[in-house]
């Protein structure tokens, strides 16, 4: 991929596209992958990077979602689980099975979590995983050798599928890409077109030049995630609010703070959340809250409150209690939940996906998971093609395989980047607590239209969130290769730092 490329491409490309998609989170990709297979001439422009909104801040797991059984959601059960056998099969090289440890305290827990999870085998049918079943306190010290062990009586062990968000959504840009469609980073949306109260394009603004310029297209499909609202209003400005956002904080910690390979998986905290603590990239990845918010910022900030709740909840269950000063990295994100007239509390808005058409021709897809991006794309190409008058074509994405990950030049059939390796004897590494080394640089910028540092250290490699306090002593030598390989200047390699600087500090508590 390659941004001046697909920049000119979409300037000079046809008179009008086939579908212009707004937003390159897994939504909006997904939207651009779905058309592309159909053989639509399909457009996708996202106002930052790819996934720099919700799409990067996830729990990183392709799940059925078990609490979504206890609230009696099982059609939304079951399709995720289906989709989680899909995504396995046709991105077995970004998508893994992981091993989940429920541990049980109370006499009740294991045959109460035990049925249920019983209840997600079966409903996963012929794509499930392997079974779940029930462990002995042995086994289940054994499996998570630092869970809390007072109290322990055993543990209900199962599986789903793990994932780095960020990177199955390059991923994705880059099928949609091999598949002819046109996707570029940094060209926000600034203006809808219409023709007789239709939308028949957009006006986009190149961030990086500042230039304007029209697409025009028969059909716009909305997937700006959180931004949903803002996006309907530039078609109705009098469309009510149909997204409620919700903050979900993760924080990282050391991984000796779990040990093994197997995650850990309350369904229940005293106040009613599910709390996962995961092994993820060499840490651990600990979250998540569930905290309606009004504001819907690019960069969404943790509140001191939820930091608090995951380290006293964490606490609960592993051996030794983690503090403030233990966290690597702190990370907010904002579900895009659809708001149903009568639910009080966000963690009771059903995850499951709308897609809305407005008077004048605008489609809305949004609400869902990460795990159900290929289905919610499906439902959306098929109502815009009917919208934009297209003849019938069936999705064609069941089956189809993801491409990457793309491999730094210099390391041919090598890790992708963002795994850190335990060992410090690596070649040309940027920093001694992480992987990423300067062929890893040059190949984002090249390769995986890497525009910033923060691209680079954020999405390309996890590096902010695996260790903020290393991602920023390596900013400067991220900013350096950057400036040379775009022709940049010293001030905007000065600035680069600085920005980043300050993103790192928001993720240091
Ligand atoms: C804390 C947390 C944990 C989660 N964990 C999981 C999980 O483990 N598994 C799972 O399946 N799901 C999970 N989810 C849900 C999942 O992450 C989201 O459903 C999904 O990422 C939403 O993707 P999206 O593309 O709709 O939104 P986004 O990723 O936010 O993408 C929308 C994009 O639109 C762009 N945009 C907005 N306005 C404009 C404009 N004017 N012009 C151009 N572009 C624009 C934005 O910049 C943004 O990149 C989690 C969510 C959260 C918050």
């Amino acid at each position: 991929m390659n941004r001046s490329h697909a920049l000119a491409a979409l300037q000079e490309g046809p008179f009008r596209w086939d579908l212009l998609v707004i937003g390159g989170g897994a939504t909006g990709l997904g939207v651009a992958v779905d058309a592309a297979a159909r053989g639509l001439k399909t457009a996708l422009v996202e106002q930052s990077d790819f996934a720099k909104g919700t799409s990067s801040r996830s729990t990183k797991l392709i799940h059925g979602g078990f609490r979504y059984l206890k609230q009696g959601n099982l059609a939304l059960v079951r399709e995720s689980l289906r989709e989680r056998g899909l995504l396995l099969r046709n991105a077995p090289h970004l998508v893994h099975p992981l091993d989940f440890v429920v541990p049980c305290y109370h006499w009740w827990e294991a045959p109460y979590y035990g049925i249920g999870l019983k209840l997600y085998d079966w409903f996963a049918g012929e794509l499930g995983l392997v079974p779940s079943g029930y462990l002995s306190r042995t086994d289940a010290v054994a499996a998570l050798p630092n869970v809390n062990p007072a109290g322990l009586r055993g543990g209900i062990r199962y599986q789903d599928g793990q994932f780095d968000d960020a990177r199955l959504a390059l991923a994705l840009a880059q099928t949609a890409t091999n598949l002819g469609a046109t996707v570029v980073n940094y060209v926000r949306l600034v203006a809808l077109l219409k023709q007789d109260g239709r939308a028949c394009g957009a006006r986009v603004c190149d961030v990086e030049s500042g230039r304007e310029f029209d697409l025009h297209a028969r059909v716009v499909i909305n997937a700006a995630g959180p931004f949903t609202d803002a996006v309907r209003r530039m078609d109705d400005a009098t469309a009510p609010p149909i997204i409620a956002a919700s903050q979900g904080v993760h924080i990282v910690l050391p991984r000796e703070f779990l040990g093994g390979h197997t995650a850990l998986m309350v369904p229940r905290t005293e106040d009613g959340r599910v709390l996962f603590v995961i092994p993820w990239q060499d840490r651990v990845l600990v979250g998540t809250t569930d905290t309606p918010v009004a504001e819907t910022p690019l960069e969404p900030r943790a509140l001191a409150t939820e930091i608090t709740f995951l380290l006293e909840h964490a606490a609960q269950y592993l051996a030794k209690a983690p503090t403030k000063s233990d966290i690597l990295s702190v990370t907010a994100g904002l579900r895009p939940l659809v708001k149903l007239p009568g639910a009080n509390s966000t963690a009771a808005l059903p995850r499951d996906h709308v897609v809305l058409v407005s008077p004048g021709g605008l489609v809305t897809i949004t609400g869902g998971k990460w795990t159900t991006y290929r289905k919610m794309a499906a439902d959306a190409v098929d109502r815009a093609m009917v919208i934009a008058g297209l003849p019938e074509k069936p999705c064609a994405t069941e089956a189809l395989r993801l491409a990457g990950p793309s491999q730094p030049s210099g390391e041919a059939g090598g890790s992708p980047l963002s795994v850190p390796s335990g060992s410090s004897a690596a070649p040309h590494r940027l920093h001694p607590g992480l992987s990423v080394t300067a062929d890893d640089v040059l190949h984002a910028a090249r390769h995986e239209m890497a525009r910033t540092v923060e691209d680079v250290l954020a999405r390309r490699s996890r590096c902010l969130l695996l260790d903020a306090r290393a991602a920023r002593a390596a900013a400067p030598a991220v900013a350096a290769l950057l400036s040379q390989e775009l022709g940049r200047d010293p001030v905007w390699e000065a600035e680069q730092i600085t920005r980043f600087n300050e993103l790192a500090n928001n993720h240091i508590p």
